[in-house]
């Protein structure tokens, strides 16, 4: 293998990341960059993209910034399309917007369990629906092309007040696993991504006083983990050989019991 494949694993491909004005997907976004990859970065914060397509470009990389809002279809497929016309189509989909807002139950907040609904599940389907054909098609010419969901450890674990953003967590896995039984056969790995805590802006739309209060004990209590061990991951997934898929990896602080 030349030098240059080794430094750049991911020259050649077209990765699109949603949810990367912050966060995890801000990190994956300037690692895959990193490793070679051309980046699409989708949020709805145009700002925070353009920063970081520039700093991205400064580092010898090659971005591209889409302000889209994932819960209007309409939007993210027409984001897809100037994806297919300017970049001859996306191999890698690090579908990873999504929101946290956990509260009791009986306080009945519907305005949030619709929000966590609209996003982490409805948002994450619009961009599978924008994406998947492409994927398809980058994996049948080149052998291989990535699916990569960002569910969580509320996926697996139970978490009193957590019980909707679990739930739509618990959505991304599962449908994660049956896409990989369906793609693998077309070349199209699929991998959910189960972090536990992790210090991004996700904790700062909490507006439940318990939570807040949790949230701040498990700061004192451990170190959390950071967006960039997340996106190192992200990177190993897409590194490996096309016959590997990563199916689901879960990935904790150290100190985090649960
Ligand atoms: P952040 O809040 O930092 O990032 C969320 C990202 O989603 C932002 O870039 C935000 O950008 C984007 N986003 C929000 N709403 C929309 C929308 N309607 N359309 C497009 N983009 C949107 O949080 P994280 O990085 O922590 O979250 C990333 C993922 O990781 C989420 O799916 C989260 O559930 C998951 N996760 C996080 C953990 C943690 O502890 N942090 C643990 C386990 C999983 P903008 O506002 O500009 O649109």
């Amino acid at each position: 293998m030349s030098t240059q494949a080794v430094a750049r694993p991911l020259a050649g491909r077209v990765a699109v990341v949603t949810g990367a004005s912050s966060g995890i997907g801000e990190a994956s976004a300037e690692h895959l960059a990193a490793l070679g990859a051309t980046v699409v970065v989708l949020a709805r914060r145009a700002d925070r993209l353009g920063d970081l397509v520039t700093r991205i470009e400064k580092d010898g990389g090659t971005a591209l910034a889409l302000s889209v809002d994932v819960t209007d279809a309409a939007a993210v497929q027409a984001a897809a399309d100037r994806v297919a016309t300017e970049l001859g189509g996306a191999d890698l989909l690090f579908n990873n917007a999504g929101v946290m807002l956990p509260a009791p139950i009986e306080e009945r907040g519907t305005d949030q369990w619709q929000r966590q609904i609209d996003l982490n599940i409805t948002g994450l389907m619009n961009a599978i629906a924008a994406f998947t054909p492409q994927l398809v098609a980058a994996a049948a010419e080149r052998g291989v092309a990535d699916l990569i969901n960002t569910s969580s450890i509320a996926a697996q674990n139970i978490y009193p007040n957590f019980a909707v953003y679990a739930g739509t967590k618990a959505y991304v896995t599962h449908l994660s696993r049956h896409l990989r039984a369906e793609l693998g056969a077309k070349n199209v790995r699929v991998s959910a991504v189960e972090p536990g805590i992790v210090g991004t802006e996700l904790q700062s739309h909490v507006t439940d006083e318990g939570a807040l209060q949790w949230l701040a004990g498990a700061k004192e209590s451990m170190e959390w983990l950071t967006p960039q061990d997340v996106a190192e991951t992200i990177g190993f997934i897409a590194t490996l050989p096309p016959r590997v898929n990563l199916q689901q990896v879960t990935i904790m602080p150290t100190g985090q019991a649960s």
